[in-house]
């Protein structure tokens, strides 16, 4: 009768891990994913949507919201981007050098969607 139950509290904990790992790496790859190929909710890509009267950046306010500008320009994002990406502004080459977890961090630092 006790092994039952442990078996099956196990059993659960086992299954909650997983699923678990799974909203994770799922949460990893749309915020990874969707900065490096642009293809996310940045308000560029919804002003092409039609989805938003305008496309400028929602930190700065001056430049086009896309991948490239919040990587690698946002004077709004320069305290946060040299805290997880180890420089104030990129180049565009230096993301390729950049791994994804930083890139993650940053993402989810940012508060971006
Ligand atoms: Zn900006």
């Amino acid at each position: 009768m006790t092994d039952f139950y442990y078996n099956n509290i196990t059993l659960g904990f086992l299954v909650f891990k997983v699923w678990l790992f799974k909203i994770i790496l799922c949460n990893f790859v749309i915020h990874c994913a969707g900065l490096l190929t642009r293809h996310n909710t940045l308000r560029r890509y919804l002003y092409l949507l039609g989805l938003l009267d305008g496309p400028l950046c929602r930190g700065c306010g001056v430049k086009e919201e896309t991948s490239a500008h919040v990587l690698c320009e946002c004077e709004a994002l320069a305290s946060l981007r040299h805290m997880y990406l180890g420089s104030f502004f990129l180049e565009p080459e230096d993301v390729k050098s950049i791994s994804l977890g930083a890139v993650w961090s940053f993402s989810r630092a940012t508060g971006l969607p």
